[in-house]
């Protein structure tokens, strides 16, 4: 992962942006937070996107608001970053597992359903590796056992299912701006999406300590301090003039990876019917993953594991799982990313192809054998 080249893009007209914010010393709130939040609210169809601190209390923040917490209990699914269930905890309520679809890793209606209890006050789908979830199948469990749908859209920044973005179908979606996600600040960021407008200003009042919209010391609420930084907000307008292009980047170099890896026997995770991926991280699923990743550290070749260990059996979460999610527990020992940023050049995803074809093709010699 390489942020430079993104960060040098975006220099010139941030300089300027900069240069003007630190000449008015506004640095909490202002023109550029709202200014950011209108265009992040636009990319993603909805009525209002609010920024916060970071994508992790964009989902605290849309549960309190919703008024989930103690006794409710939210479905999320045990492949995905700590973070979605971290924020359901924070937020008082009760985390159920699900287990994911073989393919593409992600909920689905029909793995939603099987964690059901008549407990259950919310879904969190979460868009993992930049691929939308299946919320048609999903929409209708919902819809059906009356449960709120939040997404997790942290790591799908203007990806779509059937056209629609990322962020658009629940009640609110969460992101993530951390610098390595697709749409990434200079520190901290996120924002939430939603185009229910009374949700819309429950979430700013909570993110500043409660406070009555237009008074300085009403708080109407117990809140928190959770902003988004205007030197940030002027970051993520200057690099969303940029996200498509480099999205579509991204999407070249899965691409390739999905060509070399065409012969097997490992393979890149699947797309669903409706989805449009903006893809975050490049995964693919590796029998004998430890020697194959071996392999390509030998051949210069870096790699990551999103995630080694499902979310139903990390310590903090333990008393929460139910029993066991074979999928998700499976795809833990398989899954392994290759390197993806928009700047990736032909040369070097020629390397990755070339070693990715030698070390898989040798493991499946040896498997044979
Ligand atoms: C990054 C991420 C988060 C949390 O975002 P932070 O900004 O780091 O708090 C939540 N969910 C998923 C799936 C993520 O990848």
């Amino acid at each position: 992962m390489d942020l430079a080249a993104m960060t040098s893009e975006v220099r010139p007209v941030l300089d300027q942006a900069w240069d003007l914010l630190l000449a008015e010393s506004d640095f909490v709130g202002g023109d550029a937070v709202e200014r950011f939040e209108q265009q992040w609210a636009a990319y993603c169809g909805t009525a209002e996107a609010v920024g916060v601190a970071n994508g992790t209390d964009a989902l605290v923040l849309i549960l309190r608001g919703l008024g989930i917490g103690v006794g409710d209990e939210v479905v999320v699914p045990a492949n995905t970053f700590v973070a979605t269930v971290e924020a359901v905890v924070l937020a008082g309520a009760t985390p159920r597992f699900a287990d994911v679809d073989p393919d593409t890793l992600l909920l689905t209606g029909e793995t939603l359903a099987a964690a059901l209890t008549p407990r259950t006050a919310a879904a969190v789908p979460v868009h993992l590796y930049g691929q939308v979830a299946d919320m048609d199948s999903i929409g209708e469990v919902a819809t059906r056992a009356g449960l709120a749908v939040v997404e997790d859209a942290a790591q799908a920044h203007g990806a779509t299912w059937n056209g629609r973005r990322a962020g658009s179908f629940g009640v609110a979606g969460s992101f993530s701006f951390y610098p390595g996600k697709n749409l990434g600040a200079f520190g901290d960021a996120g924002a939430v999406v939603t185009s229910d407008p009374a949700l819309a200003s429950t979430l700013r009042a909570l993110r500043n300590h409660g406070r009555v919209a237009g008074s300085h010391h009403l708080h109407a609420e117990v809140g928190t301090t959770s902003r988004l930084d205007t030197l940030q907000a002027a970051v993520l307008s200057a690099k969303l003039a940029r996200l498509d292009a480099w999205t579509e980047a991204r999407r070249a170099v899965v691409a390739r990876y999905e060509q070399a890896l065409a012969g097997g026997p490992a393979r890149m995770v699947g797309t669903g019917a409706g989805a449009w991926p903006a893809w975050h991280l490049a995964v693919a699923l590796v029998p004998d993953r430890d020697r194959v990743r071996q392999g390509l550290s030998e051949r210069g070749v870096q790699t990551a594991i999103h995630y080694p260990v499902p979310c139903h059996q990390l310590a903090p979460y333990l008393p929460y799982a139910t029993g066991g999610l074979p999928v998700a527990e499976a795809a833990a020992g398989q899954v392994l990313s290759l390197p993806l940023f928009p700047h990736l050049t032909g040369e070097q995803v020629d390397t990755v192809c070339r070693a990715l074809r030698q070390v898989v093709g040798e493991m499946a010699a040896i498997g044979a054998s």
